[in-house]
């Protein structure tokens, strides 16, 4: 795992490197980023930059038992604190101050990791703050959070933001194959979201596989020009938007099988979102011209202002499908 992160977040990985290195490291750094991109393998890979007994060119050998006391969280100097049940609470807080106040020789380095900081109660997060105020000795502190708007100001102010980018198609949907999801699934995914904490949870939503196979029938309907799309939308594809966040999701699918057929027109069939439907679509989408394609593309784009205005999402759909065939099948 802490491996994966060198190739993920190289340039964070040698900027941290770096800074170990030149004992630069601050007291409290921020790491922000979508769930799966690695902020917490970045914080564990600085510990052990920080401890590793072996270091080769200032890189943590990952083997020595300070490395492996890190990984498996069983280092009295690297302390992780995570949500119980919902919440970090203040208790927890007061914990890691009690640890890092008793224990230990002056002077020594010290790291503590708080996953998903969001999560703190005003309580824990007051506590926190006193924590960072008044460091003692070489304490850094590493908070990791995937909601940034949900954190504190006060909090955000007394840290270093760092920005984790999030992870390429290519790389979401490696990860989610190694989690065991099919490829043709894991790649849908990876365009949809960058958040490989949603991804997952999508791919066990019944309705949500429904939904999908749903979408790739309501296009066909649309590219043969058959006006029981305008059907589908309300028998099948409304049964997938009660809420805003499904709405998104739909319309984001849309946008991708509408992408799709563009691309494939291109011959980027790598890019592909909906590569389950791939040849099919393919063949369907020959007789149809590039302009036709790309003015298609910004159909559906224009759904998007639409929502935020509070159309009715149906009457966006039912929109939506009639421009669609007017743009693909008139002269
Ligand atoms: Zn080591």
């Amino acid at each position: 795992m802490e491996v994966e992160v060198r190739k993920t977040q190289t340039q964070l990985v040698e900027h941290f490197t770096k800074l170990v290195a030149k004992q630069q490291l601050v007291h409290a750094y921020l790491f922000s980023g979508p769930a799966g991109v690695g902020k917490m393998q970045l914080a564990l890979y600085v510990a052990q930059a920080v401890f590793c007994q072996q270091k080769e060119a200032g890189k943590p050998c990952l083997k020595c038992p300070e490395c492996r006391r890190i990984a498996e969280n069983n280092h009295p100097d690297v302390v992780r604190i995570i949500p119980e049940g919902l919440s970090i609470k203040v208790e927890q807080i007061r914990y890691l101050k009690t640890e890092f106040s008793k224990s230990g020789v002056e002077g020594k380095q010290k790291i503590f990791i708080i996953q998903d900081a969001d999560k703190m109660t005003v309580g824990a997060a007051n506590s926190l703050l006193k924590f960072l105020e008044e460091p003692s000795g070489q304490v850094t502190a590493f908070l990791l959070t995937s909601h940034l708007n949900q954190i504190l100001p006060t909090i955000i102010s007394r840290c270093q933001l760092v920005e984790l980018s999030s992870l390429t198609v290519k790389q979401l949907t490696a990860k989610l194959v190694e989690q065991g999801l099919p490829p043709d699934k894991a790649q849908l995914l990876a365009h949809l979201t960058g958040d490989l904490k949603l991804a997952k949870q999508l791919a066990a939503d019944d309705a949500f596989n429904q939904v999908i196979q749903s979408v790739w029938e309501w296009y066909r309907l649309i590219l043969k020009n058959d006006l029981q799309a305008f059907v589908l939308v309300q028998t099948k594809l409304m049964t997938y938007a009660e809420t805003r966040a499904e709405q998104e999701v739909l319309l984001q699918l849309l946008v991708l099988i509408v992408r799709d057929a563009m691309l494939l027109h291109y011959q980027r069939d790598d890019e592909v979102a909906f590569s389950m439907y791939k040849t099919e679509l393919s063949q369907q989408i020959l007789p149809l011209s590039a302009t036709k394609l790309v003015a298609a593309m910004e159909l559906v784009l224009k759904s998007w202002p639409e929502m935020a205005l509070n159309v009715a999402f149906q009457n966006i759909l039912e929109e939506l499908t009639l421009n669609l065939c007017n743009c693909y099948h008139q002269r």
